[in-house]
């Protein structure tokens, strides 16, 4: 059975497998690794890839480019007299990609693993999934880029302990990401990004700036030609990333325009995209709970990230060289094709884990005392909360119908979240009418994002769940049963060593009085509030570091108790209650 990953670019999308012991990339059949996704009609007839990238130009009309940015939303794309969703256009260079890996291999693709950035919400992992199944072969499982990235390089550099800050800047998102490597595990801790910044918007910048020296009014140009100059524009930065200046050319109206840009001027004219740039790092690694000194690697991955003036800014902020990767626009490829070799448990890759945490906050809207117009954001699941996870909250209501609504976000009050959708019981037996009910609220979230919720009411027993169907990419009923099936085996975090640690931290609190005490309270207070991250690596090296403290006040409390016990029993014995009294 053959399994492709493929890297579903913005800009570029590659096919890989796992041949032979390693992650290979498939040409496509006009032998470059690289398809631009981009898809064209010419009288009827589709065009994906590179001929497409050349109609943009000629055709804009009838090309479409960069659809990956509205993927999950309800935009159509206007092909000559055809309309296209953004994922029929995925679909398909999804279907080209497939074709040209089942010309190579020889045998069917039967499943696909498809990678998106790590910030990408439910619809448009829904939108990705949605389109594998128009292109007519099965993605159980959607990676996070970043994770595919730290993959392929963690197999590369061996066994040590590190922090990578992994920086996809690709054509048009950014995703950002700390991943921990420890031991066998690849771990995503961090992610933060931006959906709309990359390297097209450089080219926009340059194009810009070109007019404004010229006199062009950008404004007035036509599609086409934004188009020629956009890509003249392209073609100029990429130049700069070899050498300090380029010369652009450009035609209009007859008139022959030229201007010499340096990468002085271009990290001035950048300006506003640096500091975008700037935001999206502060914001993984505040997340990340690390000084930006921590960081053990920077991995400078995707296509923009080719630029010096790029690295130079990271090497900047993380006081660190950042040296350029031999394939830089392909290692997200590459770690797919590791995960494919681990799907199909092929020799010693098979033991690594790999974690991808939750992108953002899930949680439900509860009263405020302070603006009762304004209901707060009460979080279930934290961002950041390495998947799949199962956590629950309890809420008290006298509300004859209960209902709650499901918010995802950041927002202190819910209304500045996005709304997922509502659960509620309508049905409360008369006899609970008006009386005070627990209900318990349980979110499960899968490793490809979907998200189940659980009302329970304590007092009746009545219990409703449901799974978060996407407004704009509903679910089919055998998705939903699949899904369904996969939260069924989620559990809450219950390892066996995770509760030996617990419990030998509460029977010394049970035991111990005074600074003993203190201190055993301490670390299970600590450890509990470790065991909701959900984090492997956290969790582990939590349980280790504090066990010999444990193991080291249990022994306190033993001698405590032995001596107790020696002493009652030598000063106590034979004393019987008669004798005391007669005493
Ligand atoms: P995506 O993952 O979004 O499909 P890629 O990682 O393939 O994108 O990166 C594509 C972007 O990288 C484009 O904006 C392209 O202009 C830019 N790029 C590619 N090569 C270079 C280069 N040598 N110098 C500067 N930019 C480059
Ligand atoms: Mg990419």
């Amino acid at each position: 059975m053959a399994i492709i990953g493929i890297d579903l670019g913005t800009t570029n999308s590659l096919a890989v497998v796992w041949e032979n012991g390693e992650a290979k990339i498939i040409k496509n059949r006009l032998g470059s690794e690289l398809t631009p996704s981009v898809v064209s009609v010419d009288e009827g007839k589709i065009l994906v890839g590179q001929p497409a990238k050349e109609r943009l130009v000629t055709h804009p009309e009838q090309t479409a480019a960069a659809f990956k940015r509205d993927m999950g939303t309800k935009k159509k794309y206007k092909l000559g007299e055809y309309i296209f969703s953004p994922e029929e256009l995925s679909s398909l260079v999804i279907s080209k990609l497939k074709e040209d890996a089942e010309a190579y291999l020889g045998e069917a693709v039967e499943e696909v693993i498809i990678s998106v950035p790590a910030y990408f919400n439910n619809d448009q992992r829904y939108a990705t999934k949605t389109a594998a199944k128009l292109a007519g072969i099965p993605c159980e499982r959607i990676v996070n880029e970043p994770s595919a990235a730290a993959l392929s390089c963690r197999m590369k550099e061996g066994e040590q302990d590190q922090t990578v800050l992994v920086v996809d800047f690709g054509g048009g998102t950014l995703d950002v990401s700390v991943v921990e490597c420890f031991e066998n595990i690849v771990e995503i801790q961090t992610i933060a990004g931006d959906n709309h910044l990359g390297g097209k918007d450089f080219d926009e910048v340059i194009a810009k700036q070109f007019c404004k020296e010229n006199h062009i009014d950008w404004e007035k140009m036509e599609a086409k030609e934004k188009a020629i100059l956009l890509r003249r524009a392209e073609k100029c930065k990429m130049e700069l990333t070899e050498s300090e200046s380029a010369e652009l050319h450009y035609r209009y109206q007859g008139n022959a325009y030229s201007f010499v840009f340096t990468s002085d001027l271009l990290i001035e004219i950048s300006a506003e995209l640096f500091l975008k740039l700037k935001t999206v790092m502060s914001k993984a690694i505040r997340d990340s709970g690390r000084m930006p000194t921590d960081i053990t690697d920077v991995l400078p991955v995707g296509g923009t990230c080719k630029m010096p003036v790029v690295r130079e800014y990271l090497a900047h902020l993380f006081r660190k060289p950042v040296e350029e990767l031999p394939s830089g626009d392909r290692v997200v490829a590459l770690g797919l094709g590791v995960y494919c070799g681990i799907k199909q448990q092929q020799g010693e890759i098979k033991d690594v884990l790999m974690t991808d945490v939750c992108p953002f906050s899930l949680g439900t809207d509860i009263y405020n005392p302070q603006n009762p117009a304004w209901p707060i954001m009460s979080v279930i699941i934290e961002r950041n909360t390495v998947l799949p996870v199962k956590a629950s909250h309890i809420y008290t209501t006298t509300s004859e119908a209960p209902y709650m609504d499901i918010y995802q976000g950041e927002g202190y009050y819910a209304h500045e979240n996005i709304k997922l959708g509502g659960i509620g019981i309508n049905d409360i037996p008369n006899e609970f009418k008006g009386k005070r009910l627990t209900l318990e609220l349980i979110f499960a979230y899968d490793i490809n994002g979907i998200l189940d919720v659980t009302m329970r009411v304590k007092e009746t027993g009545q219990e409703k769940n449901i799974t978060i169907v996407s407004e704009n990419n509903p679910m089919t009923s055998e998705d939903i049963a699949d899904s369904q099936e996969r939260i069924k085996r989620l559990n809450f975090v219950d390892e066996e060593e995770n509760q030996a640690f617990i419990a030998l931290a509460k029977r010394i609190y049970e035991e111990s009085v005074g600074e003993v005490r203190g201190q055993a309270e301490r670390i299970l207070f600590h450890f509990l509030n470790v065991l909701k991250s959900n984090s492997p690596i956290r969790i582990k090296k939590t349980r280790e570091e504090f066990l010999p403290y444990l193991n080291q006040l249990e022994t306190y409390v033993e001698e405590d108790i032995f001596e107790r016990e020696k002493w009652m029993e030598e000063e106590w014995e034979g004393t019987h209650v008669l004798e005391s009294k007669g005493e």
